[in-house]
């Protein structure tokens, strides 16, 4: 309701097709892509990305919690759906009811679902080195033993990468040193005939920078949005991928500002000559970090303007004056690109130190997802 009305989030469909289709060309044959939508699709909107990529064909998702899960079917999402975190026992049921997919934590929580009496979807999730969660990939036979338990429907064996972003010699060696743990895993349990399993162990970075490697599922988020993860990352461009989200705020007032006059709370910012001062409807409570006041900048009729004074809850101020004929209703870019000029998601994050999934993951719902 309301779009496109004070400030909002535009997601270009065709550009999220785009990545998929690159992402899919680049996986290897029988490599698929599990679209990873956690986090309100990092940002972008859980429903409206996953519709998208539903209707272009996407039959596996990953999501990080059930609440996300759920929201995804009852948006009429169907495919596997897998929880990568933790769900709470008293909540197993909704597992069966929504047919959802749950990663088994360790094999005392592999047990645990098993109890529920109902046939569960799982993969099993092992730790081969990032110790965050997972069971212990050398406790073999604790691991094939799950496949003795009546009710759980095994179509997984998953790992996850702590350094596939990193290139140099001893992340390699730490990425192989948990690829060959996964690797070693997969073959002890093949060879005490369990098998009919998806192994998959690459997220984004792993898929890229460790191409040669031939798993049945991918697990992709950052990439599929086509962000880089910080200013750093040259994965989207090489790719070819495209920035799926754009920020957009509409200018609220517009006055002059005398030379030696100040703007905002605290006085932070005293203009040195006379200027155009735009008031601008998005702030921290929109999920802007409010760092950036003061030092960043947004898009507005093609021009670059700096953000003067402290950024307020619900608004912020820049300084307008090389904007030709600028105007109340006007719209800002504050992530994506106007005219000649662009503001990537990730250097706005680094103005904040964080990267840019930190940033995306907060922009607030009172921002309206516009699919473009
Ligand atoms: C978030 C997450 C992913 C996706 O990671 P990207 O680096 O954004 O592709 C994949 N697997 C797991 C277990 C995750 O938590």
């Amino acid at each position: 309701m309301f779009e496109k009305d004070r400030a909002w989030i535009e997601i270009d469909r065709q550009a999220l097709i785009h990545n998929v289709d690159v992402i899919r060309g680049f996986l290897p044959q029988g490599c698929e892509l599990m679209a990873c939508v956690k986090a309100n699709g990092f940002g972008h909107g859980l429903i409206e990305v996953s519709r998208i990529l539903h209707e272009h064909g996407i039959c596996n998702y990953c999501v990080a919690c059930l609440s996300e899960a759920v929201e995804l079917r009852r948006a009429g999402i169907d495919g596997e759906i897998l929880i990568l975190g933790y769900t709470d026992p008293s909540n197993f049921d909704a597992l069966y009811e929504y047919h959802l997919s749950q990663a088994v934590t360790d094999c005392a929580y592999g047990r645990m679902l098993n109890a529920l009496g109902k046939p569960l979807h799982v993969h099993i999730a092992v730790d081969t080195g990032m110790h965050r969660m997972g069971e212990r990939c050398e406790n073999v036979d604790e691991i094939a033993s799950l496949w003795q338990l009546e009710h759980l429907v095994i179509d997984g064996l998953y790992s996850h990468l702590a350094s596939a972003e990193k290139m140099d010699e001893a992340s390699r060696e730490f990425t192989r040193f948990q690829i060959d743990n996964f690797d070693r895993l997969i073959s002890e349990l093949r060879s005490r005939g369990i098998d009919g399993f998806r192994a998959h162990i690459q997220a984004s970075q792993g898929m890229f920078n460790y191409s040669d490697l031939r798993y049945d599922l991918a697990r992709i988020g950052v990439l599929l949005y086509g962000n880089e993860g910080d200013p750093s990352d040259k994965a989207p461009k090489e790719l070819g991928l495209r920035h799926v989200l754009s920020l957009k705020a509409r200018i609220g007032s517009i006055r002059k500002l005398h030379k030696g006059e100040c703007v905002g709370y605290d006085c932070t910012f005293r203009a040195d000559q006379d200027m155009i001062c735009a008031t601008i409807g998005i702030g921290y409570a929109d999920g802007l970090p409010k760092s950036l006041s003061n030092k960043w900048h947004v898009l507005l009729g093609g021009r670059l303007c700096p953000i003067i004074g402290m950024l307020c809850m619900d608004s912020l101020m820049v300084d307008a004056s090389s904007v030709p004929d600028v105007k109340a209703g006007d719209v800002s870019t504050l992530i994506g690109t106007d005219g000649e000029l662009e503001i990537r998601a990730c250097d706005l994050a680094a103005v904040d130190g964080v990267n840019t999934n930190a940033v995306l993951t907060k922009l607030s719902v009172r921002l309206g997802r516009v699919v473009v």
